[in-house]
């Protein structure tokens, strides 16, 4: 097996807020090479790094909002999201909480720090992916995966080395807990200092990670940094990460959607045409009804 090696880290882009509850710094599609084809089928890639929220009464969020064409993935680390969406699902996603929606052909949501996390005030941190639909399946029913931190499937390391949670896709033994619509793998690399841990992906497969937490080493030779973002070449299978200190990770690898991407805000479809259908339907009420 060759060795999959670095392409390019990332430092965290200027931070820009999305509503007045997300500060994100984007990774994917404006980080150097990292256009909409570049991680296909992971189109979108928001990063709110660690930051500290004062109390407030007004939860702090994104209003009413819709998506068409792909599914949108939010992982917490820190602090508490209150989502509703127009097909009826809502849901709490916490510490440590998943929650994979699957917009295809229309729905309205909206997205807001949870109610008592927001009173108390604290540090939010998350992740916010946007996952690309194949053409054949952007126009299939909406549908909402809320995993919590228990649900995930776990692959212990040997050696106390920590854990690998199976958020999509496999690692070694271990199937991912949410369905995906094409092959997708994403993981949460726990590691303890000094632990070592090895993955495997197709060469083709568009390949990255964050460091969430701590800082690591890859391939023996590339320090990655905390809230650092590193892109793979497309060549080789296996990489080794060591945690230089206790880490968390978030590593990213899916089969490339290829096929035209015609994307304007909150939709990502094939053609302009299906964009302005996207407008239209959205105006006509196709995508529900949703309260502010
Ligand atoms: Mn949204």
């Amino acid at each position: 097996m060759k060795t999959k090696n670095v392409e390019l880290v990332l430092a965290p882009p200027t931070p820009h807020m999305v509503g007045d509850g997300f500060r994100v710094h984007n990774f994917i599609p404006s980080g150097r090479n990292l256009d909409m084809k570049r991680m296909s089928p992971f189109i979108m890639m928001d990063y709110n790094s660690k930051f500290y929220f004062p109390p407030t009464d007004q939860p702090r969020g994104v209003s009413v909002h819709p998506h068409r064409g792909f599914e949108t993935v939010t992982i917490a680390y820190k602090g508490k999201v209150a989502h509703h969406d127009s097909s009826g699902n809502s849901g709490i996603i916490g510490e440590g909480d998943v929650q994979w929606m699957t917009a295809a052909s229309g729905i309205l949501h909206k997205e807001y720090h949870e109610e008592e996390f927001s009173k108390n005030g604290g540090d939010f941190q998350m992740v916010q992916l946007w996952v690309n639909l194949p053409a054949k399946d952007k126009m299939s029913t909406p549908k909402y995966q809320g995993i919590t931190n228990d649900q995930i499937n776990k692959f212990e390391l040997p050696e106390n080395g920590g854990e690998i949670e199976v958020i999509a896709g496999q690692y070694e033994n271990v199937k991912g807990t949410a369905s995906t619509f094409t092959p997708v793998h994403l993981l949460n690399a726990k590691l303890d200092k000094g632990a070592k841990s090895s993955f495997n992906f197709p060469a083709n497969y568009n390949t990255a990670l964050l460091v969430i937490e701590g800082s690591i080493k890859v391939n023996d030779v590339k320090n990655v940094p905390a809230n650092h973002f590193a892109l793979f070449e497309n060549e080789g299978e296996e990489f080794i990460i060591e945690a230089t200190e206790n880490t968390i990770v978030l590593i990213l690898s899916g089969e490339p959607i290829d096929e035209p991407i015609a994307a304007h805000g909150p939709f990502v479809m094939n053609t302009q045409a299906e964009i302005m259908q996207a407008f239209n339907d959205v105006n006509m009420g196709k995508f529900g009804f949703l309260e502010d």
